[in-house]
């Protein structure tokens, strides 16, 4: 074991979407970085237990799903054989070769890696445990924390129970349990619930809130809903765990509220998907002016930059919306600020998608907020079932929609359910960032048959001049 110290313009700690991102520009600005990360490439969650391996899953599950329907247009596939050691190898394959290029890119913009955990000493020192035992102490003139975030638990569950998983233990895919319980109606229990039920597991999902997805705009969810009726055994909203004992059958779960069964359920596996939290109790974080706040988030400002002058935060460890898009954009603009460059967060559209079948995904303002605030909105509606591409794919269940501000015009939000709505957003993201109004769209040809065609003709809706739906202005 040895001791050293060295020195870097700028030391970045968290090596995930947020963190690299900000350290790969730093590096093409001309700054001399440092990255530091317990894990041996950069990646952070979201490669290696996050977005990356859960998408891959997901595409499976697609296939799986897409085989299936199949049988309506008169070709069957029969059962499908599924090799679980091959399956998992190919998904840590998918990451491997992420983070190994992730690394290579490291190198060829000589950031210096460090694999390690890192703590602060003050605001111009860190001390980092190198994996292997070294120690090296690293002065900064400015450090950028990316720290990320972890699952966040329940209390009363039995502890170390390797039948009692989160979405990093779900995502090893050691079995395909015969039933599973997920606790917690988001996104990321809905999209490992589906990874499940497509290789056999009979899912059921309990929410405490009144719907899945609590805070999405109901339209969006309902197609969502409906499918997920068929796809899991069982969705109980307005729903809590009541109590939760560890069996030789498997776990014992009671329920309580609104839509609880009355006896007690038996799972062979429980998927624990309550939320996120942030990963800010670095140690020597208190010898430094750093404010958390009441959720424990690190307090930044416009250009993430804390309360002490060296040091930036970025990602999932300052706040909603805990999305790897959002961790990047910060990351490039604490950097941008660091230089000295004109830079401020400011989006107007930090697009979510959901990658559930069928997908949601929405930007900008949404027709929920826009009620909360009180706000005056127009809101034109596509349904897919009028969309000649949704048609020939047999997937009606979907909605495109615009929210509108009805004076200017102007594109203020936008929600999409449907097959592929992940990729549909990026239309409406650019549509509100760029303050395009419901004309642009609508004179801007799109490429048919596409879903995109779906956008152009959601505008049309606005002006009561759709092509394929009938639904005139009210004079
Ligand atoms: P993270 O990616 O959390 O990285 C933080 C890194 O910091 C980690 O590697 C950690 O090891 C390191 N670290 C922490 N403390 C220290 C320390 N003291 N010293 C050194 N290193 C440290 N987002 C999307 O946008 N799309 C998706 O489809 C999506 N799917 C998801 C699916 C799942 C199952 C999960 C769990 C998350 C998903 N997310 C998704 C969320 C996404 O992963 C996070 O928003 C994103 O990873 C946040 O990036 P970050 O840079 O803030 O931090």
């Amino acid at each position: 074991m040895s001791e050293k110290t060295s020195s870097t313009q700028l030391a970045v700690v968290g090596a995930g979407p947020g963190g690299y991102a900000a350290a790969f520009l730093a590096a093409d600005l001309g700054m001399k970085v440092a990255l530091i990360d317990m894990e041996p490439n950069p990646g952070g969650v979201c490669l290696y237990v996050g977005c990356i391996p859960s998408k891959a899953l997901l595409h499976i599950a697609e296939v799986l799903s897409e085989a299936k329907h199949a049988a309506n247009w008169g070709i069957e596939f029969g059962e499908p054989q599924i090799d679980l050691a091959k399956l998992r190898a190919w998904k840590e394959g998918v990451v491997r070769k992420m983070t190994g290029g992730l690394g290579q890119l490291s190198k060829a913009r000589s950031v210096q890696y460090i694999q390690g955990r890192a703590s602060l000493l003050d605001a111009k020192r860190l001390r980092i445990e190198k994996t292997g035992g070294d120690i090296e102490t690293l002065s900064f003139e400015h450090v950028i924390l990316a720290t990320g975030s972890r699952p966040a638990t329940l209390p009363h569950l039995p502890a170390d129970s390797p039948r009692i998983i989160n979405s990093t233990g779900a995502l090893e895919l050691k079995s395909v349990p015969k039933t599973m319980l997920v606790i917690g109606g988001g996104y990321i229990g809905l999209e490992l619930g589906i990874v499940y039920a497509a290789l056999g597991t009979q899912v059921s999902v309990v929410e405490m809130l009144s719907g899945i997805l609590p805070g999405v705009d109901r339209d969006l969810v309902t197609p969502l809903a409906k499918r997920l009726s068929q796809t899991f055994q069982r969705v109980m909203v307005n729903t809590q765990v009541a109590a939760v004992t560890e069996t030789k059958e498997g776990v014992r779960v009671k329920f309580e509220g609104a839509e609880a069964p009355p006896e007690e359920q038996t799972y062979e596996m429980v998927l624990v998907s309550v939320g996120r939290k942030p990963n800010s109790a670095l140690p020597g974080l208190d010898k430094t002016q750093v404010e958390l706040d009441a959720r424990g988030f690190i307090k930044v400002d416009g250009q993430r930059r804390t309360k002490e002058p060296t040091i930036f935060a970025i990602g999932d460890v300052v706040g909603e919306p805990m999305l790897a898009h959002k961790a990047s954009h910060e990351g490039r603009v604490a950097v941008e600020a660091i230089a000295g460059h004109k830079a401020v967060f400011e989006p107007q559209a930090i697009p979510a998608v959901v990658f559930t079948d069928p997908e949601i995904a929405w930007c900008g303002l949404t027709e929920t907020q826009a009620e909360k605030e009180g706000r005056k909105v127009a809101v034109a509606r596509f349904p897919w079932g009028a969309s000649g591409r949704a048609t020939t794919l047999d997937r009606p269940d979907g909605v495109t929609k615009l929210i509108i501000d009805p004076e200017t015009e102007r594109i203020l939000g936008v929600g999409i359910t449907g097959a592929g709505a992940g990729e549909l957003i990026a239309e409406g993201v650019l549509a509100v960032e760029m303050a395009a109004r419901a004309s642009d769209l609508r004179l801007s040809i799109h490429p048919h048959p596409t879903l995109s065609e779906t956008l152009m003709e959601s505008a049309e809706v606005f002006f009561g001049q759709s092509t394929h739906l009938y639904r005139p202005k009210r004079k």
